[in-house]
């Protein structure tokens, strides 16, 4: 096959085509530029004018009430939707050809629980980006399955029906799929809701481990205590970015008002004081 024809095929099967690109030097593990996103028939923009970097290694938080755009931004950014405005680069590409280096966990109330698969299928499928999907897994697919299924302690389920778990159960097995798929940037769309404090805290360690070995994450969450504790930044979301920096800088009253508009008790808050 010719050099152009192969490199023409390999953008057609960017996903499963070990399209492995490297990063441009200098380029952040994230780029959303200007970005703007309205759904058909919505009469206001979901998203507006949307500026950010994330850089490797760096954990940030995204923090917005609901319908402030969280979900819509993580869509954006893998290429799902396509922004009105702006433009998206992941590790300095489109992420629809570097989707071997962003990993995504879903909302929870976005998947089809009932689907009748097995905690390691579901896991097995993070593993398909690099496998292709008609390539029967290998025998380092196998391995870093079971080490995702071990990080996340969940061994013990491996043959269960995903749909017969807990929902704190299910979070871990959608946890271990991002980690069998080895990306370099991670986004995870509120895997905290549900969990209990031993998944809360697995999840943390998890992701601190990762972000120490360079990869980047953002999370979206609802649970402003956790800010300060386990991320190095914030980042408030409400259609338009509304504070971006240190949690400790930007978790302020005024903050928190503007993003949810309503005052919030200053005692909850007691490290703006
Ligand atoms: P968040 O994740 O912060 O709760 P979303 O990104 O889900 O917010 O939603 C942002 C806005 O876009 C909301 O007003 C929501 O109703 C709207 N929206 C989300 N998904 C769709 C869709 N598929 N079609 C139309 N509107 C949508
Ligand atoms: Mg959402």
């Amino acid at each position: 096959m010719s050099e152009v024809r192969c490199e023409s095929r390999r953008r057609a099967l960017a996903y499963g085509g070990r399209c492995h690109l490297a990063s441009l030097a200098g380029e952040p593990a994230l780029e959303v530029k200007g970005v703007s996103h309205r759904y058909p028939a919505m009469q206001d923009d979901a998203l507006s004018a949307v500026n950010l970097k994330i850089h490797p290694g760096e954990r940030v938080a995204l923090v917005g009430p609901n319908g402030a755009g969280k979900s819509t931004l993580i869509r954006l950014i893998l290429g799902m939707e396509t922004p009105l405005a702006g433009s998206v680069s992941v590790f300095g590409h489109s992420a629809s050809r570097c989707l071997h280096r962003v990993a995504v966990v879903p909302q929870r109330s976005s998947i089809d629980w009932h689907f009748p698969v097995t905690v390691r299928q579901v896991v097995t499928m993070g593993r398909y980006v690099h496998l292709g999907w008609f390539r029967r897994p290998k025998a380092e697919d196998k391995e870093a399955v079971d080490a995702a299924l071990e990080a996340m302690e969940i061994q013990d389920l491996a043959e269960r029906q995903v749909g017969e778990l807990s929902g704190g159960q299910q979070q871990r097995v959608m946890l271990a799929r991002t980690l069998a798929h080895d990306a370099d940037l991670m986004l995870l769309d509120e895997p905290l809701n549900h969990v209990d404090i031993s998944t809360q805290e697995l999840i943390f360690h998890t992701l601190e481990r990762l972000t120490a070995q360079g990869k980047a994450v953002m999370v979206s969450t609802h649970d402003l205590g956790v800010l300060t504790v386990h991320f190095s930044r914030a980042l408030f979301l409400d259609k338009r970015i509304i504070a971006d920096g240190p949690p400790r800088e930007v978790l302020t009253p005024e903050t928190i008002a503007e993003a949810y508009g309503f005052e919030f008790h200053k005692d909850y808050a007691p490290w703006t004081s």
